[in-house]
Parts: C-alpha cells; structure tokens; sequence
C-alpha cells in the first residue's frame, strides 16, 4: 500500500476503485454517488496537487477513501443557519423574520403530506386558497375580506394592475420611497400598468393637491409608508381618512401600503409610531397592504385587507396565479395569525414581538455573563457594552432599542494568530454556525438582542471555535466559497456589520 512516490508515473487509483471501499458504502447509500464520487474527485485532485509538491501521500483507495469521508463531513448546505449579532432584528440579507416554533410545527405537518390548500372538506369542492386566513385577518384587523400573495412587493404591483391599470393613481412625492434597494414606486407603477400621478413636494403634500390632481384617468389614491427614512421638521401630509374621504367622493379607490405591517394596536407590543392595518381599515382604506415577515414576525408573504370589491377583483386578476403563495406560507402565517389575537402570548411565543419586548435589564445581563465566559474561558479582552438595536426590514428607522453587547478588542487571536477586527468578524462569519457582528470603532460588537437565548450556547461555540481552532483556512475556505459569501444575498455589506437596515 503506496506512500506515494513524487515520481509523476505512479498512478493514483481509479475512481471506481476508490468508490468500491467498503469505507464508502455508508456515504454511498445516505449522501448520493454523485456527492460522493465529486468528494473522491476533489481529493484526487488535491493529492497531485500534493505530489508535485512533493509531499509523500496516501494514495491507497482506501487512504483517498477516508479522505473523501472528512471533505464529505465538512461539507454543509449552501442556505443554512446564522446568528445575527448585529442588532438589526429584521435583517433582509438574514431571512428577516424567524418563525414561531407553532408556526415551524404548521410547516412541519402540511409538507411531509396532503392537506386542503384549495379543497373545501365540507362540501368536498374546489376551495380558495386563501381561506385558512382570510377570517383570521378580518377578525384581527377588522376587515372585509384578505387575500395573501408572495411578498408586499407583489402585492403592490397586483393591486395596482387589478384597480388601476392603464389609469393614473396619485402619489405624495414624499412617499415615492425606494426600500430595500430594489422596491422602487416608480418601478413598482411601470411594471403594473398604472400611472403614476406625483403630486405636492417632497416635505410638504396638502390635501388640496390631490384634489386638483383627480381627473377623469384617476383611478385611485395611493398613500404609501416611508418605512425606512423620516422627514422630520417642516412637513406636512393630510391624515389618512382625509385621503379616503376625497377618494371615495371621487368614487375612487383609497390604498394604503403600510409596509412593515403593525396588526393593530400592540401588535407587537410596545409599537405605537407604525401605522396598523386595523387603523386603515377604520379609516376607511379600501386596501391595505404589509408584509408577512415584517412587524407581524411570520413568513414572507404580502397580506393584502379589504374590502370584498376590492379582493374580489385581485382574486381574479392573472397576475393572482404567478404571485399565490404556497401551503407552507400558509401553514406558518395562519399559526402566527392564531398567536397574535392574544398579543400577551404572542409576545413570548413569536420571536421577533419577543426581541423587541425584552427588558433592556434582561440582554444586558446575558450581555455581561457572556462577556465573562469570552473573558475568562478565551482570554478575550471582551465588555457589556450599551448598544441600540433596530426593528429594521423599513420599520421604526428612527428609533433605537436600548440593548446590550458584546464589544471585543484587540488582540484578536484567529486560529492561533493574532489578526485584525476585521478578520476576527470574517472567521465568525465563516464558522460554524456563521456569526454575523458588527465592527464598530475598532471593536467586533456582537448585540445580543437580535440572538435568541437558545443560540447562546451556539454562538459560545463558533467564537470558541474562531478562537481554539489551529487547523488550517476557514473551512468555508476550502471549497472555494467563502470568500464570496461576504457579501449578503441581498447585497448587504455584511463587512461592514451589515448595520445599514435594509428593507
Ligand atoms: C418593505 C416594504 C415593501 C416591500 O415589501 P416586501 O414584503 O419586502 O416585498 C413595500 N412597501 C413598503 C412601504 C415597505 O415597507
């Protein structure tokens, strides 16, 4: 058996030779041939490298073998798992919202089998889609009828296209936002087939605007939610029941696009400055629109509340069918829905109403016993530090949650050397589990209210691994990969600390 020769004319051992170890057999039955055969590969390569390097390898099939197993142990799913230690709570590039287990238990039961999505059990005929939440959103935000789509920018562009297309509808400059970097108005309006009418400035619209703008092309008022910036100072917009007023004596449509998507009152709790669905539908709106996985914490999905006329004519738009969400949207959003009629409850059981609620005394005191462990256990020069933590995802911009974190500082060891702050916050976003810190003033600040406190002994062990390990490069390294993940699926700069909340 070959500690193998530098010499080029040994021959290193034929896949299928390798792949027929009984080493294999087990990865063989639960990985695949095709993963296992692509780890054989990746070793085999790896040992010519190894060769003309003139190392002396075990180049045996069964060396190559056992090889393969720990390129196949380390290998991990691309989408998988991260802390979010920045204290941006709905972070975009982070999957915003984390689900309620009740909500992850519905998805559970509805995708290992069948279930009702468009089967109505009582009479055994073709139901709608909808209807599993459709009397839970009325009861919760009092209206007339709901539908739900894939996300609140489809819901823009549906309702546009399904009451206004080929008309104009009137907007407030001051609300023709851009959120997230890709939800443009002006865009949202090219792509459903409504005009889009500007009117008033960009601090100031009055209600006399509008008015003068309504013509017989008009079709409806639109009042969209700045969601993620504030004008503070000289501005001036009319309330909401002044725009549905005008609308309605024009006999036009009154939508309102709320964005983050307060339920009402409370809903989460300690959220007074949001808009709510429920406040626009007592005003009068003939439409309201949010997101699923906003301030309501539940799947991404765009809800759309309403009057029946007005769902009536979404339901049967074209449009409906590309943009309709599926049974494990449902599934969570009806459990999340369920939660939330009890807001007591649901502010322990829904985990975004849980970070937003918790006691500024409670994270600093997980703050503080985590600084110690880092301190004593890792010899890192770690503090409790103050931080403020953001709802994010276009909610609240302005205001801060008082919280805690974790700030380390220099000398920041990284697998046995010493390295900067900012290759320190890299090797925690390359563990396992990836943590995603900022880094702010020369320090790597992990904010502890947007980590759950059953991922703290998760997070211990990717820092402690970040710290201990001796081995070689990150193992997202390996494959090639790690280097481009830095940059966050929606184009985050999570670098940076990805402190900018994207919507
Ligand atoms: C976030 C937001 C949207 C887009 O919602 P998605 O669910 O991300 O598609 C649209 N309008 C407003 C006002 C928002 O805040």
């Amino acid at each position: 058996m070959g500690l193998g020769q530098p010499d080029g004319r040994r021959r290193l051992p034929a896949v299928d030779t390798i792949l027929g170890q009984s080493l294999l057999a087990d990865a063989l039955r639960d990985r695949g041939r095709v993963a296992v055969r692509a780890a054989v590969r990746a070793v085999l390569d790896q040992l010519r490298l190894e060769w003309r390097e003139g190392s002396a390898v075990d180049a045996s099939p069964e060396g190559v073998a056992r090889r393969a197993l720990t390129v196949l142990d380390r290998e991990r799913r691309n989408l998988r798992p991260v802390i979010n230690a920045t204290g941006i709570l709905l972070h975009t590039g982070l999957g915003r919202a984390p689900l309620a287990a009740e909500a992850i238990e519905a998805i559970r039961e509805v995708a290992a089998g069948y279930c009702n999505l468009e089967l109505d059990l009582a009479d055994g005929g073709r139901g709608r889609r909808a209807s599993s939440v459709a009397g839970l959103l009325g009861e919760l935000t009092g209206a007339e009828a709901a539908t739900v789509v894939n996300n609140n920018a489809g819901a823009t562009v549906l309702a546009l296209r399904a009451l206004a297309a080929g008309r104009e509808v009137i907007v407030s400059r001051g609300q023709l936002v851009e959120i997230g970097g890709s939800f443009r108005l002006p865009e949202i309006f090219e792509v459903s087939g409504a005009r889009l009418r500007e009117v008033g400035t960009t601090n100031r619209t009055r209600l006399s605007d509008y008015r003068l703008a309504i013509g017989p092309e008009t079709a409806a008022i639109l009042r969209v939610h700045p969601s993620n910036y504030r004008i503070v100072g000289f501005s001036e917009t009319p309330e909401l029941a002044e725009l549905v007023q005008l609308a309605h004596a024009h006999g036009l449509w009154a939508i309102d696009d709320i964005g983050s998507g307060a339920l009402g009152p409370g809903c989460p709790p300690g959220e007074h400055d949001e808009p709510t669905a429920a406040a626009g539908i007592a005003d009068g709106a003939d439409l309201v629109l949010f997101s699923g996985d906003k301030l309501l914490g539940g799947p991404q999905c765009g809800i759309m509340v309403g009057r029946r006329e007005a769902i009536g004519r979404i339901e049967v738009d074209p449009l409906m069918r590309a943009l309709r969400v599926d049974k494990l949207t449902l599934a969570a959003l009806e459990a999340t829905l369920r939660l939330a009629r009890d807001p007591s409850l649901a502010a322990g059981r829904i985990p975004l109403w849980s970070m937003i609620a918790a006691p500024a005394r409670e994270v600093h005191a997980r703050a503080e016993s985590l600084a110690e462990v880092l301190r004593s256990e890792l010899g890192l020069a770690a503090r409790p530090i103050p931080s403020e933590a953001y709802v994010g995802g276009g909610s609240l911009p302005v205001r801060a949650i008082a919280s805690s974190a974790v700030a380390v500082s220099r000398p920041f060891p990284v697998r046995g050397r010493v390295e900067s702050e900012a290759a320190f916050a890299e090797a925690l976003r390359l563990g396992d589990p990836p943590v995603v810190a900022r880094i702010a003033e020369g320090d790597v600040v992990l904010d502890l209210r947007s980590v759950g406190r059953d991922e703290e002994p998760r997070l211990l062990d990717a820092i402690r691994a970040v710290c201990q390990d001796m081995g070689g490069p990150a193992t997202a390294r390996r494959d090639g990969r790690g280097a481009s993940s830095a940059e966050g699926p929606a184009g985050t700069d999570l670098r940076s600390g990805g402190r900018k909340a994207r919507a």
